[in-house]
């Protein structure tokens, strides 16, 4: 027996009030959410919603105006430059947080210079400082993972689309992130390769992986997520559980996209 009553379980990743402006164009108008452990959150709205700034946003790719970032409950320390950007006071933090919050971009981003296997271990070596040896079993069992151990000496040009992608993949997972943030990743591969990038997506949120993922794959969002949010002009329009979002839309603007999308 004991006296002490759990504290509510700290999110992975957490946001309050997020604001993001281009110029004088308010993009992000105030976005709140908490990702706890094992919550796959996705994403939905029409291009231009503000999802990829959001997400951008999260680890610092693009510096909010105004808002706070925790993850595992520290504080990201952000001070305003003279545009009014929240830049980090701290680069090591930058880095922890970066760490720990993966992302997967739509274009895979992988360096073209190097094999797919020194994608991999370069961030582990650099940033963790694992030894070579370590970093290329780790690499080498993600490649299995992603299905393309047979591509490891590689380089991303000599792959396709969907295989590039499971690479880019296996490098954000090479950095045991606490959270990975998926921007549209299969929406520049052909119709074809993306069943194989959503099939590794799914095998991750069934393993109990933490995610936030933008995607036009709505059924598919449906089928993985615990949580969805639908954006709409820089805002949180609706959201809830697939089925609620997904059946029983409450605003307008998120039924017409239900039924012309899905
Ligand atoms: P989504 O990912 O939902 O399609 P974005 O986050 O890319 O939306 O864009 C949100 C808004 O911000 C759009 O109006 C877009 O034109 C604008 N925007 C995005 N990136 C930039 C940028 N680098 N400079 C100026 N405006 C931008
Ligand atoms: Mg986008």
């Amino acid at each position: 027996m004991t006296q002490s009553t759990p504290a509510a379980a700290t999110p992975a990743l957490e946001v309050r009030d997020l604001h993001k402006s281009y110029g004088d164009l308010e993009v992000i108008k105030g976005i709140s959410l908490a990702a706890h452990d094992g919550d796959v959150i996705s994403i939905l709205g029409s291009s231009g919603s503000g999802k990829s700034t959001f997400l951008r946003c999260l680890n610092l790719l693009e510096n909010p105006h105004k808002g706070q970032i925790f993850f595992s409950g520290e504080e990201l320390q952000l001070k305003a430059d003279k545009t009014g950007a929240l830049q980090a006071v701290r680069n090591e933090q930058i880095n922890r947080l970066r760490t720990q919050v993966g992302f997967v971009f739509q274009n895979f981003n992988l360096w073209p210079h190097m094999t797919v296997l020194d994608n991999i271990i370069e961030a582990p070596r650099r940033v963790l400082g694992q030894s070579k040896a370590e970093a290329i079993a780790t690499a080498e069992a993600l490649l299995a993972k992603v299905g393309i151990a047979d591509k490891r000496h590689n380089y991303p040009n000599q792959l396709s689309g969907g295989q590039q992608q499971r690479a880019a993949i296996a490098r954000t997972l090479a950095m045991q992130p606490k959270v990975i943030l998926f921007d549209e990743p299969t929406s520049a591969l052909d119709p074809e390769m993306v069943q194989e990038v959503l099939g590794v997506i799914r095998g991750l949120a069934d393993e109990g992986c933490t995610m936030l993922l933008v995607t036009h794959e709505l059924s598919f969002a449906r089928q993985v997520s615990s949580q969805i949010m639908f954006f709409h002009q820089g805002r949180i329009e609706e959201q809830g559980t697939p089925e609620e979002v997904f059946e029983r839309p409450q605003s307008e603007r998120c039924r017409q996209f239900m039924s012309s999308h899905y």
